[in-house]
């Protein structure tokens, strides 16, 4: 190159670099204004140079006093300390994280690059501040971890409350809180598409929601559908056309100052194999202004509403719980309801039996299986002078004394094996004075038949005793009298009737008839009546031994061959060699009487029958039971009506009142038979047909060959 080119060249060159330098410093300029970043550049001593707005900010000093300072006074990176770590190759740059300590020690976290020799000797420093940065990072995590913390705590008091109610309560009231909606609420889906808010939390600027029904067509059935599959909205703007809300929606959400709102679907599975069913939805409203939803948001009422569809399940087992223990409980209270108004009853219908039994004048007790008092009354205490609390729980034997519970005991074992019975017995009074009483045991038998105890009713007897004493000694006395002065009567009349003494005219005769029957009438009387009251006063004793029934019939035939005879009546008897164990001179008593009556009440022409049989059970259990003789004597007569066939063994009854004058009977025969035949232990009875005859019949025990 010549010499004059190249002074040429290296003018232009100087020209050109001359340029080079004021548009990289332009752009150097320019770079400094337009960005955020700090920028400085510095010198190969690493000392500033020049520096921007943004980097004097950063390094809290300005321009002018920064200017010359070296830059590790403010940076603690390797390459502030080594200048000639700067000798790298143009057009590479260094880059990372250092820590910038401002003049006012304030620390920052900064971002570098640092691009050597941009201008010759000259390199550019780039700052950027990332502390800010940093600590949204931090702020973010610390706001994710609250999050978590505030979702379990919620979620915790969701589970802690057992009531449905309580748990939508406190959803509302918590996404309200935490979200800081205005309005958060709970509308739930009816299976007829229609629908209410069941639960809300609303800032009081804001109008409820509460309780209000919604029509079907606010929200339809593909919506319905959406929301079952889990389809969430997150609407910022309600007016917002890409919202896509109906024209009436829009009026509907207008009406009630909603501005942005979140649904998020509330959906059961009730069980495996069916498909999810919407049961609601958890919404919240931010009515002060349009809201962007964030995803933390959405996210919440997401997992609320999944508690809720859990908290529904257990609601609704707990509710079944609840029903099942309520339709018991209600039950179990009418069963008291019952039981106490029986108890009632029971004590009532007690109080009444204590106020009667304790008003009557005989001693009335409940006796149980093991002889011991259960209940007494009032004259308990009156007669022994035991009140019933002292005697409750006592033995019979404790009560009575030994003595007199020998004599009561072979009856109380016949009651507590089941049949009643009824005796006399004599007791002893506090006092010290003795009472004859007349006891009555009824057995007491439950469900089963099974004996439980029996009622014992004892009353005082002893008046009436004293009384037939009397009686019968009246009787007996007066009979005795009567019956001298009888025979003498009936022996003069006899005379009399012989004509010994003179002879009557036919009148005279007649009438010595008439006297002579009446007496002979009264001499009967008197003797049966002696004869009942003998036997009634239990002076009685018999004289039993094996007799044989023919000869009692054939002699009580004979004795009455003459009266059918005259009556004109056929007597048949049947007899047989049967053994009884009787008193032969009674049971030939009781057969005549039998007989008389038969012929008396039979018309001229019949025929009587005296017959005997061995009943012939097949249930005896041995041969050495005695059997029963059955004696019959019928008739042809004029029989007895039905209701007569009892009373006819009373003392003076009979049938027609005039059929004593007519047949000249007493009407204590049949009560002196059935005296005779009960003292043998035997029945007697009457059978009839009436115009067609009787049957009279007894019973007498077989004697047996040990007899
Ligand atoms: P009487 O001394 O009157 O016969 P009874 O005690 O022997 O007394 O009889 C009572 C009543 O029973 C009789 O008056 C009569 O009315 C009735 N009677 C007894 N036996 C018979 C019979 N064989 N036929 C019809 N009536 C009878």
């Amino acid at each position: 190159m010549s010499k004059r080119s190249s002074k040429q060249h290296s003018q232009s060159g100087a020209k050109k670099s001359k340029h080079q330098r004021r548009t990289q410093k332009r752009l150097i300029q320019t770079l400094f204004k337009n960005t955020h970043d700090a920028i400085a550049l510095i010198d190969d001593g690493l000392c500033i140079v020049d520096m921007n707005i943004a980097a004097c900010d950063l390094l809290g000093l300005p321009r002018q006093q920064l200017k010359g300072q070296a830059i590790s006074t403010f940076i603690a990176a390797e390459f502030a300390r080594q200048p000639n770590s700067l000798n790298f190759p143009p057009g590479q740059s260094l880059s990372g994280e250092l820590l910038v300590s401002s003049s006012t020690q304030i620390r920052r976290e900064v971002e570098y690059t640092l691009t050597p020799n941009v201008i010759p000797h000259c390199h550019l420093l780039v700052l950027r501040d990332i502390s800010q940065r940093r600590e949204s990072i931090q702020a973010e995590l610390r706001q994710q971890q609250q999050r978590v913390e505030l979702f379990s705590e919620v979620t915790l008091k969701i589970r802690q409350s057992l009531q449905l109610k309580e748990i939508l309560h406190t959803t509302v009231t918590e996404v309200q809180r935490i979200l800081q909606a205005d309005r958060v609420l709970i509308y739930h889906v009816l299976p007829d598409g229609t629908g209410k808010t069941i639960s809300e939390s609303v800032l009081p600027d804001y109008p409820t929601l509460m309780d209000l029904e919604f029509p079907q067509e606010v929200f339809p059935e593909e919506y319905q559908q959406l929301y079952a599959q889990g389809r969430v909205r997150a609407i910022a703007d309600v007016h917002d056309p890409a919202a896509g809300l109906a024209d009436c929606l829009i009026e509907f959400v207008d009406q009630f100052q909603i501005k942005a709102k979140l649904i998020v679907p509330i959906v059961q599975n009730l069980n495996a194999h069916s498909q999810n069913q919407l049961w609601g939805l958890l919404i919240a409203h931010q009515c002060s202004s349009d809201r962007h939803w964030v995803d933390f948001e959405l996210e919440l009422m997401q997992q609320l509403a999944d508690q809720i569809s859990i908290a529904l399940s257990q609601a609704q087992l707990l509710e079944h719980l609840e029903e099942v223990v309520a339709a018991r409980t209600a039950e179990l209270q009418e069963e008291i309801n019952v039981r106490m108004q029986a108890e009632a009853a029971l004590r009532q219908s007690e109080e009444q039996l204590r106020l009667i039994t304790n008003a009557l004048p005989v001693l009335i007790a409940y006796v149980d299986e093991q002889q011991q008092y259960r209940f007494n009354n009032q004259a308990y205490r009156d007669w022994l002078g035991q009140s019933p609390t002292e005697i409750f729980g006592f033995h019979l034997r404790q009560v009575w004394g030994e003595d007199c519970y020998h004599r009561m005991k072979v009856y109380v074992e016949t009651a507590l094996s089941g049949q009643a019975v009824n005796y006399e017995n004599d007791i002893v009074l506090k006092d010290g004075s003795g009472r004859a009483v007349d006891v009555t045991y009824i057995p007491h038998l439950d469900e089963q038949k099974t004996v439980k105890g029996f009622f014992a009713l004892s009353s005082d007897i002893s008046d009436r005793k004293a009384i037939e004493r009397m009686k019968d000694e009246f009787i007996s006395v007066i009979s005795h009298e009567l019956r001298t002065p009888l025979t003498s009567l009936h022996s003069a009349l006899k005379i009399l009737a012989t004509g010994r003494l003179g002879t009557l005219s036919t009148e005279g005769q007649q009438m010595l008839g008439i006297a002579d029957e009446s007496t002979e009438r009264l001499v009967r009387l008197v003797n049966n009546v002696l004869d009942l009251q003998r036997i009634e006063s239990g002076k009685v004793i018999l004289d039993c031994q094996a007799c044989n029934a023919a000869n009692l019939m054939i002699q009580a035939a004979e004795a009455m061959q003459a009266m059918a005879q005259q009556q004109e009546i056929t007597l048949v008897k049947q007899p047989q060699d049967i053994l009884v164990w009787a008193d032969g001179d009674y049971i030939l008593q009781a057969l005549t009487n039998l007989l008389s009556n038969a012929i008396k009440f039979s018309s001229p022409g019949g025929t009587v029958w005296l017959n005997v049989e061995l009943v012939t059970e097949e249930n005896l259990p041995t041969s050495n039971t005695p059997k029963e003789v059955v004696f019959r004597v019928r008739d042809e007569g004029q029989g007895i009506p039905a209701d007569q066939l009892e009373k006819i063994f009373e003392r003076f009854q009979q049938v027609d009142s005039s059929d004593s004058r007519k047949k000249g009977g007493t009407g204590l025969g049949l009560t002196i038979c059935r005296k005779i035949i009960e003292q043998h232990n035997g029945r007697i009875w009457a059978e009839s047909t009436p115009g067609c005859g009787s049957t009279f019949a007894f019973t007498l025990p077989q004697a047996l060959k040990h007899h």
